[in-house]
């Protein structure tokens, strides 16, 4: 698959960049070498449009292709890369007083580099042929037939309200594709991600025992995890993005 986002620019070892973009404020005084120890920070690339700016005239003319990938998809990167080198930093002071508005932007910026670097890909200047065999055949056990899936689609993107994206998705607990319609495009995750590890925080996962002290369950939680299984979901998700 020639997916925009190569695994490099996704899972990249930790940069240097943090300490570059005069950071050290947002995350207390961690020095270089904390950081670099600390995991990933942001080295994501812009990557470059498949086709030239005019190629979709008159479908969309070049000064709103231009903008678009030019201004508005490079703003996301840099604030991907922002995010991402803050809680860099973050880790490296241990300091995460910050971890709200970090997280959010995290996600409000990588779910817009993910979704414009499919949304380049998925439009080609002649459109091209239709769905292969395989994906006709998923697009027919779920809508029915591509009339029908082009109807929904159609119908469910034009009526998004406000800002947003019509999107076509796999969903893999069933095995069938669906229509969604994204109204936030973040909403504190990032479009694409696979769950490794999750820790339930409604209440009536724990408010029995803890009542109100959701920290200290999720403290018990930390001892509780099955590292076995986790890693067993991580081989297979690493797996997937070599493909
Ligand atoms: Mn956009």
């Amino acid at each position: 698959m020639n997916h925009p986002i190569s695994r490099r620019e996704l899972m990249v070892g930790a940069g240097a960049t943090a300490v570059t973009l005069g950071l050290a404020s947002v995350a207390g005084t961690a020095s270089a070498a904390e950081i670099k120890a600390a995991g990933v920070a942001g080295e994501c690339r812009l990557p470059p449009l498949p086709y030239a700016y005019d190629a979709l005239e008159p479908f969309i003319d070049k000064e709103t292709l231009t903008l678009h990938h030019e201004k508005h998809h490079a703003g996301y990167v840099k604030g991907f890369n922002e995010a991402l080198d803050a809680l860099a930093m973050a880790r490296g002071a241990g300091d995460y007083s910050m971890i709200k508005h970090w997280s959010r932007e995290l996600a409000f910026h990588g779910s817009g580099h993910v979704l414009h670097s499919l949304y380049w890909t998925n439009m080609a200047p002649k459109g091209g042929p239709g769905p292969d065999e395989n994906l006709l055949k998923a697009i027919n056990q779920s809508f029915g037939d591509l009339d029908r899936f082009k109807s929904q689609f159609e119908a469910a993107t034009g009526a998004v309200e406000g800002s947003g994206w019509g999107v076509l998705v796999f969903e893999p607990y069933r095995g069938y594709l669906l229509i969604l319609q994204a109204e936030k495009h973040q909403d504190l995750t990032i479009w694409g991600v696979i769950p490794l590890l999750v820790c339930d925080v409604w209440e009536h996962a724990y408010y029995l025992k803890y009542q109100n002290g959701r920290k200290k369950y999720v403290e018990s939680f930390m001892d509780m995890i099955n590292w076995a299984e986790v890693g067993k979901r991580y081989a297979h998700a690493a797996n997937m993005m070599r493909k």
